[in-house]
């Protein structure tokens, strides 16, 4: 049975003021997982409405009561992992085991930045153009915050951010991808049974363009999170207006693998990147750049090491490889193939969607050698489970491939020299730079940065916090009484 769920304003279940809703459809079967509302503007002014009103409820809890919160909100969905893992791996395609370690992740992600929060420190200073002075930095919430989250990890996303935002003291209008709002409805029921005072939490479900550009142009919205595509993020920044905004968005990791480097360790790290979440990832290995000296072998392996991944039913325990989320993103991967053919590269392995599947969204893991920087494969975010290889003969060749793209959120450099791994670390223009290991790789804790056209600000630990909180300077003057 087709389940209708409904969005979330004002304390309230509700459905559009239009009455309209959409289709999520599992990209696994292809059967209609549920029916939602497809807000309109109008829905989404009433929603910030609320959300406005209701900042007074989130401020009236002290921090060790938000505190409590948050950890009421973990605690409730500890017990459930398995069921909302099943219902993920529906939705978004995913492996049944990727899905399990993504939402068993939502628990410390929310706990961690509640204990950010108890320790979230700001300076006093003493003057020094004002000798007489004592500068006291605070740190306030913003007011209402827009959350608008994509796809690729319907669960994460959310606990990376919403509760995060209500902590700091502010109210919010959370607007999850269309493909998978599913885990946003669920994900915002454990926030209104934890007890988050009503209009705090407000959801609102629709298509980008309508739901998302309001929440972006909205004057009442005081701070916009998006993470999502390069260009979502410049539609947004063109109508935000002058709100804080943070942009975590797309990437394009290349993993840089030296001579001298530990082959078997570099392939294993390639293939994760490259084929975890079917590629749907920010961090994902797009690229693998590969000295001349030890490409033959590298390639070799990593073929043979692509011919063990399982492609098959998500649900199943051994798969390794679902499908991927939707139709758009199989095009683009198509589309970045063909270019790629066109212009001398070589499939060897894979290249195409799978036959025999409930849906045509199963697409073969590929691995393409001859990548030329000229490529779409090599310039754009791809997406998918490919692994493209590209050749360099020396480290600066190898730098300026690196480099030659407008992305920079996360890169790899494997080698066994220090001299040599940091040389890298210093010039590779990514926001974080792994020494040997995978290009996919984040933690609770350190900062989560973009730069270049892959986003503004960071996320990640207390940064996070500070991204929902603004500085505020308390001036005393201290004179002999
Ligand atoms: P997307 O940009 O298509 O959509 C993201 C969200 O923005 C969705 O909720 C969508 O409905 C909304 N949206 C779309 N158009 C909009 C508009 N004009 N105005 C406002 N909102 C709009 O991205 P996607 O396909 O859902 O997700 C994949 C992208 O997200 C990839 O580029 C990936 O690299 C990126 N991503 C980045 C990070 C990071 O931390 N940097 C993490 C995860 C995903």
């Amino acid at each position: 049975m087709v389940e209708k769920l409904k969005m979330y304003i004002d304390g309230e279940w509700v459905d559009s003021v239009s009455g309209e809703t959409f289709e999520v459809k599992s990209p696994a079967t292809g059967q209609v997982l549920a029916v939602l509302p497809k807000a309109t503007v109008e829905d989404v002014k009433r929603a910030i409405d609320a959300a406005e009103e209701a900042q007074k409820r989130i401020l009236a809890l002290s921090i060790p009561e938000r505190v409590k919160l948050a950890y009421k909100v973990a605690e409730l969905i500890k017990p459930n992992i398995e069921q909302h893992a099943r219902e993920l791996t529906l939705e978004q395609g995913k492996p049944i085991r990727e899905s399990r370690a993504e939402v068993e992740d939502v628990i410390p992600n929310i706990t961690w930045n509640a204990e950010d929060l108890k320790r979230l420190e700001t300076p006093v200073l003493r003057g020094y153009a004002n000798p007489d002075m004592m500068y006291i930095v605070t740190r306030e919430p913003l007011g209402v915050v827009g959350i608008i989250t994509p796809w690729n990890y319907p669960w994460l996303m959310p606990a990376e951010y919403v509760m995060q935002a209500i902590i700091c003291g502010n109210s919010v209008v959370y607007k999850p991808a269309s493909y998978t709002p599913i885990s946003a409805v669920r994900f915002v029921e454990y926030l209104v049974k934890a007890g988050v005072p009503k209009g705090v939490i407000n959801l609102v479900t629709g298509p980008g363009e309508v739901v998302g550009q309001e929440l972006a142009r909205n004057e009442k919205v005081n701070g916009l999170l998006l993470v999502g595509e390069t260009t979502t993020g410049e539609q947004v920044a063109k109508v935000a207006g002058v709100k804080k905004v943070t942009l975590e968005l797309g990437g394009n990791g290349p993993m840089i693998v030296m001579d001298d480097a530990n082959i078997e360790k570099a392939v294993e790290d390639a293939a994760f990147g490259c084929y975890n979440n079917a590629g749907q990832v920010c961090c994902a290995t797009e690229r693998i750049l590969v000295h001349e000296k030890v490409h033959d072998k590298f390639v070799r392996m990593l073929v043979e090491r692509t011919k063990k991944v399982k492609l098959g039913d998500p649900l199943k325990e051994d798969t390794d490889l679902g499908p991927m989320n939707n139709e758009p993103v199989v095009q683009k991967v198509e589309r970045h193939i063909k270019d790629a053919v066109s212009k001398g590269a070589k499939i060897l392995f894979g290249g195409k969607r799978a036959e025999g599947f409930p849906t045509k969204l199963y697409f073969e893991p590929t691995v393409i050698d001859n990548v030329t920087p000229d490529m779409l494969i090599n310039k754009e975010e791809t997406f998918g489970p490919v692994a493209p290889i590209l050749t360099f003969s020396s480290i600066d060749e190898a730098i300026e491939i690196a480099n030659g793209t407008p992305y920079g959120l996360s890169s790899a450099i494997h080698t066994k020299d220090l001299n040599t791994a940091f040389y890298f670390a210093e010039k590779l223009k990514t926001g974080q730079v792994v020494i040997n290991g995978p290009v996919l790789l984040w933690d609770y804790h350190h900062p989560w940065v973009g730069v270049k056209k892959s986003g503004i600000g960071a996320v990640g630990g207390k940064w996070t916090l500070e991204a929902f909180t603004q500085l505020k300077t308390i001036l005393l003057r201290i004179a002999k009484p």
